[in-house]
């Protein structure tokens, strides 16, 4: 495995190295950052740089006995805690803390990896932070959260924080290819998680609901009010997809504007072939004004079906303006 398979993550790789390199480690590390995005893989790698038989650089072999126990998951000294059902469990913090005052079995250093730490209970949590203000020796914790904001500010401030961000488009898809998926959702709709890429194109609903919404989109100037209403009401029976919905219009509506941009530089008037197509750049920054205020209303729970009737109304107005300089 190693720092060096993981795409993309630069800063935190580094930092992950360079504590091995220099034998600078702190007790305990909170990785943060979006779901999918390497933090898990990062403390595979950082398990194995610290416990390898012949490091080099600060990056773990990957082929000695050490390297290839982490890979498969049976290092005696290294464990993973998950959350059990919905939450991590004071139980599941005290028979981890037996295990992290023990002597090594075999490695150098134990690992500890707490997956997902926003879900620890308050009790929990709080059994976790006494032995984080004591550390046990020879033991490192390694805390994976998507979202510091949901963990409490003691635990925080006693952990090195490592961030990790989004990845761009094109590692989301390059790490999909060596996965050999092939993905049939826009990939900016992950926002750089492999994860959630994987998630999306998974789940046929979300695959069919931006297919239709292209459709849709691409045909709103001659869509009469009927049709409008019928889209809105149609989403509407799939509410927990609108967001999803609100996302493909705030991609598509941003694209086109790049696309719109990239072709005047050019002095090309070649026609492309988005949805977005019929919007000028002016229509496609008020479009984007419109998608803002929907996504407002509804996260102040506004009626989704008025919302959308709304919004869908809003663009069709906006995409008979033209695609002129002013439009
Ligand atoms: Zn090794």
């Amino acid at each position: 495995m190693g720092f060096d398979k993981i795409i993309g993550q630069k800063r935190a790789k580094s930092v992950l190295r360079s504590a091995v390199k220099f034998k600078r480690i702190s007790h305990a590390y909170l990785f943060y950052g979006p779901r999918g995005v390497g933090k898990s893989m990062a403390a595979l790698a950082f398990a194995q740089a610290l416990n390898c038989l012949s490091p080099h650089d600060g990056e773990p072999c990957g082929v000695c006995a050490s390297c290839l126990k982490i890979a498969g998951g049976n290092h005696p000294d290294v464990s993973r805690i998950t959350p059990e059902g919905s939450s991590l469990k004071i139980k599941q913090i005290r028979d981890m803390q037996e295990k992290a005052y023990y002597k090594c079995y075999e490695g150098k250093i134990k690992v500890i990896i707490i997956d997902e730490a926003h879900l620890l209970t308050l009790e929990a949590a709080n059994s976790l932070l006494r032995i984080l203000e004591e550390p046990p020796g020879d033991t490192v914790f390694l805390l994976l959260v998507e979202d510091t904001q949901r963990l409490p500010d003691t635990i925080i401030s006693r952990c090195r924080g490592v961030s990790f961000s989004p990845l761009a488009d094109e590692a989301v898809k390059e790490i999909l290819e060596e996965k050999g998926i092939s993905i049939q959702v826009p990939l900016s709709l992950a926002y750089g998680s492999v994860q959630k890429a994987i998630d999306l194109n998974e789940d046929s609903s979300c695959r069919e609901l931006v297919k239709e919404t292209e459709e849709f989109l691409a045909e709103i100037q001659n869509h009469g009010y009927r049709e409008l209403f019928s889209y809105a009401g149609h989403v509407e029976q799939k509410k927990e997809k609108i967001p999803l919905l609100l996302d493909y219009f705030d991609i598509v509506f941003r694209n086109r504007m790049l696309q719109l941009v990239v072709r005047e530089k050019r002095g090309g008037s070649e026609k492309g072939t988005s949805a977005g197509e019929a919007f000028g750049y002016q229509a496609c920054r008020e479009a984007l004004e419109e998608i803002g205020k929907t996504y407002y209303y509804l996260y102040n729970n506004a009626n989704s079906r008025l919302a959308l009737e709304n919004l869908f109304i809003k663009l069709k107005k906006l995409s008979q303006k033209g695609v002129g300089p002013n439009g």
